[in-house]
């Protein structure tokens, strides 16, 4: 079997037939000419059938070690088709620590349709089986967390659901498939925002669902298909290029995160840094089993407490740019209080420590050491 970094470019990629074009085609096409009612090639109309779709589907699916990609318009689509599978009745255990835009569509969407969701700690793990109830069909999981960048025991979850007869969800937008792949430890789904380091190069938006088992690829091929939340040629394609260099951009995000977590650790103005690779974060021995390096996402919290002195920090760096989203090939500095987290009540924010000087760093593939210089330059105005 490939490695990593093989199939990465190689996995479900072949030249074109027609041209031998080494690059998957961009195929813009609504529909398919038939030889006869019924005859045709396998492709009959795009929302059902794309071969750019098809071949970023099996290489994603390679990569995650399952057997089927299913390819969405956005990383939210993808979540959207998933809750799809369920019925009026059905219960979502979800992580706490949950994606906004994820939370919202399962408290304001599916709250509405009789699908009642229900968010607990899963960073310990005892307490889990005791959450499950006969309506619950679906536990998600998301990890590392979003921004505080806590680790949940993915194997020991998935027993615990599979002893229960209870489906498991990893979103793995955060780690890729190069730091962990959830379906080897029991997940019978990995979702990804493709948007972040799958595509990683903030030019596109969009979302795949990888599984091994054909009954739930089957429902979902039927989803998006009846649905129709698909992504359009010229995205796959542009995901596709930013796979072939996945592994080396998460390998020196990891490495250039793992140096500026070590810097703001030593700094006197940060009070405290989130970061899965430090022995004395709370979920570091977990962290270290799943994971093969522990990610470009770093969270720091300042000595002065306040929205002002981070506002400063934010508005002072320039390499690092103030925006949202994660996984790009450049570094980005947020304030998850006010940006990604805003919606969420401040109480329930401070209890997971979420206050608001906490800031959230996207650390791209640039030269670190011109990062902490950026960095040193906009905490000395703090
Ligand atoms: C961005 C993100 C999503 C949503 O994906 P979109 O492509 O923006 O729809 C879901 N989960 C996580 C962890 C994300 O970061």
């Amino acid at each position: 079997m490939m490695k990593f970094g093989t199939k990465t470019i190689h996995a479900g990629i072949h030249p074109d037939p027609s041209s031998g074009a080494i690059m998957t085609p961009i195929f813009q096409t609504s529909t398919y000419v038939q030889d006869a009612p019924g005859d045709h090639k396998g492709f009959e109309y795009a929302r059902t059938q794309n071969p750019t779709r098809n071949v970023l589907q099996d290489n994603l699916a390679a990569l995650e070690n399952g057997k089927y990609g299913v390819a969405f318009a956005s990383g939210l689509a993808a979540m959207d088709a998933i809750l799809k599978m369920l019925k009026s009745g059905d219960e979502v255990l979800a992580v706490n620590d949950l994606y906004g835009g994820s939370y919202r569509l399962l408290t304001t969407i599916y709250s509405q349709f009789g699908i009642e969701s229900r968010f607990v700690d899963m960073t310990s793990t005892d307490k889990i089986e005791e959450q499950i109830s006969s309506k619950t069909k679906l536990i998600w999981i998301e990890t590392p967390t979003n921004p505080m960048l806590s680790v949940v025991d993915i194997a020991a979850i998935c027993k615990i659901a599979k002893s229960k007869k209870v489906k498991v969800v990893v979103d793995n937008t955060f780690a890729s498939p190069y730091l962990q792949t959830p379906l080897d430890m029991g997940a019978d789904l990995v979702l990804h925002s493709a948007t972040k380091y799958l595509g990683g190069h903030s030019d596109v938006v969009m979302g795949i669902i990888a599984t091994k088992s054909k009954a739930l690829a089957d429902k979902l091929y039927f989803i998006q298909n009846a649905s129709g939340g698909v992504p359009g040629p010229q995205d796959c394609f542009l995901v596709l290029r930013g796979i072939k260099t996945l592994h080396l951009r998460v390998e020196r995000s990891s490495q250039n995160a793992f140096a500026i977590a070590k810097y703001l650790l030593g700094h006197k103005k940060v009070s405290k840094v989130y970061y899965p690779g430090f022995k004395d974060h709370p979920n570091h021995k977990i962290a270290k089993k799943q994971m093969k390096a522990f990610g470009g996402m770093v969270s720091f919290d300042l000595k002065k407490n306040n929205f002002a002195t981070a506002k400063k920090i934010l508005k002072a760096t320039k390499l690092f740019a103030l925006a949202e989203s994660l996984g790009g090939v450049e570094s980005l500095i947020g304030h998850p209080a006010s940006m990604t987290h805003a919606s969420i009540p401040k109480e329930d924010r401070m209890k997971v420590g979420l206050t608001d000087s906490l800031i959230r760093l996207s650390v791209g593939v640039e030269d670190v050491s011109d990062l902490i210089t950026d960095l040193e330059k906009a905490l000395s105005k703090a």
